[in-house]
């Protein structure tokens, strides 16, 4: 009762990722706690998994996991990624290796998968889930909040978590009558969903322990494998012009841009074309917005308050980070949510903010750097030095995706780091023999 100051029943909106995740942890800490999710049971819904999406697992979603005890029971289902294969416009393959070291792997799991483990996980914990309930209003209110649902369903709750998504209603309804900040940015990029089968043994365009990129000029195809060999990729175009969703809508459209910007992926899908024209376009947004929370009642986590671009493939690895920065929260101010969801927020959303840009940025990256020799060299060269000064070198997507090193300070020893790059290579080029003893002193600085 101390611990949870009073409060007893949460509710929880949404039981995605994060809302899943974050009701073990409630539970976990003895709140009678109720989740609330719009779509049907993903456990009892036969073949029909919804979206079939995989997603890239990295160091802060598996931190995540470790910590609510469900890692081993989530990895069972993942397929190990060890680094990129880039199919480069010409035909030619190019791999990456992700880092230096062996924990340095990503983790493929469907989303599905990941969703059923979490949801076995809070049954478990005594967490009541219920389906098919989808949140149409909510009243703030001390010490109840009131929760309306599209049946006629109204609950009671002393605390409400909005793990609701981008378009989350609770943020919006939280939000309503406060001075808030929104701001939501729609990229003019959208998305389809391909599944591209189980290669040949041995046949490197199609290695199920790598993430697959296909850079090219105005368009992108990522892959993640899966358990069973088969990837499942996602091909992204502008949303309107020139060769975009807008325009591709036949046959022969849609078989003349695969074949002059992705040319192997004819062979590796023979029906690329059918699935291009079934699948539906996603659309991909970013979210800024604050408060994230009011009164110590109502708490936004994931996406609901920081959606990003899924080009660094951190949206769910931040989202289940938000839960343990959460539960550490909770920990550290017992008995007072007000404080508890204050400092949450103070921590969290500076770096929710760097993540925002850095996932933009990757855009960029993936799509008109991948393909650069230039660029390529530059990553070798990174991945070099942090062989040579080991954590006096880090790059920024290895603090970023292989370590738990919070974004915005990631993004400061990342610069940190070019500066001291520029300057080595500006000594180089005076032959000034004095600067590589100056640029150890410094780099041995930076280590402590
Ligand atoms: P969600 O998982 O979206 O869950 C929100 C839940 O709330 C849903 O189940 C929804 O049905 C429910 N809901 C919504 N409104 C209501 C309502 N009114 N009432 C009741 N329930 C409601 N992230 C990575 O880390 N790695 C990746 O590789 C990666 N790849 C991605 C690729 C693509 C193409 C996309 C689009 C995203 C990708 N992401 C990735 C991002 C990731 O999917 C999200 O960041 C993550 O799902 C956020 O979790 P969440 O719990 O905040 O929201």
């Amino acid at each position: 009762e101390a611990q949870t100051g009073g409060v007893r029943d949460v509710a929880v909106v949404g039981s995605g990722l994060s809302g899943s995740l974050m009701a073990v942890l409630l539970a976990k800490r003895g709140y009678r706690v109720q989740v609330f999710e719009r779509r049907p049971d993903p456990r009892v819904r036969g073949g029909d998994h919804g979206r079939s999406i995989n997603l890239g697992l990295s160091q802060r979603g598996i931190t995540a996991l470790r910590h609510a005890g469900l890692l081993d029971r989530v990895l069972a289902h993942a397929a190990p990624m060890r680094g990129r294969v880039v199919h480069l416009p010409d035909g030619g393959l190019g791999y990456h290796p992700y880092g230096t070291t062996d924990d340095q792997i990503l983790r493929s799991v469907l989303r599905h998968d990941l969703n059923v483990v979490l949801l076995d996980a809070a049954e478990a914990a005594g967490v009541a889930l219920h389906f098919g309930a989808r949140l149409v209003d909510l009243d703030k209110g001390d010490p109840a909040v009131t929760l309306r649902f599209e049946d006629g369903t109204v609950v009671e709750a002393d605390t409400v978590i909005g793990a609701d998504g981008a378009f989350s209603t609770v943020r919006a309804r939280m939000q309503r009558g406060e001075p808030a900040d929104y701001h939501q940015e729609f990229l003019p990029w959208g998305y389809k969903e391909l599944s591209i089968a189980a290669g040949a043994v041995g046949d490197q365009r199609t290695d199920p322990e790598a993430l697959h990129v296909w850079p090219a000029d105005g368009g992108l195809v990522v892959a993640h494998p899966n358990a069973d060999r088969s990837l499942t990729g996602t091909i992204f175009l502008p949303l309107t012009g020139p060769d975009s969703f807008d325009t591709l809508r036949t046959p022969d459209a849609v078989r003349a841009l695969v074949t002059e910007r992705f040319p192997d992926l004819t062979d590796l899908v023979p029906d690329v074309v059918a699935q291009f024209l079934s699948q539906p376009t996603g659309h991909l947004v970013t979210v800024r917005t604050a408060p994230w929370h009011w009164r110590g009642r109502v708490v936004l986590l994931g996406d609901a308050c920081h959606a990003v671009y899924p080009f660094y493939g951190q949206g769910m690895n931040s989202a289940f980070e938000d839960c343990v920065i959460l539960d550490g929260c909770l920990d550290r101010n017992p008995g007072d949510h007000g404080a508890a969801f204050a400092e949450y927020q103070a921590i969290r959303k500076a770096d929710t903010d760097v993540l925002a840009d850095l996932s933009a940025a990757n855009f960029v990256e993936l799509r008109d750097r991948l393909a650069s020799p230039l660029f390529l060299a530059r990553k070798k060269a990174d991945l070099a030095l942090n062989r040579l000064l080991g954590r006096r070198w880090v790059p920024l997507y290895t603090m970023i995706s292989h370590t738990t090193t919070p974004y915005a300070e990631a993004l400061r020893l990342s610069r940190r780091q070019n500066t001291t790059l520029a300057w080595l290579a500006g000594a180089a080029a005076t032959g000034a023999a004095a600067a590589g003893t100056l640029l150890l002193r410094r780099l041995s600085r930076q280590g402590k």
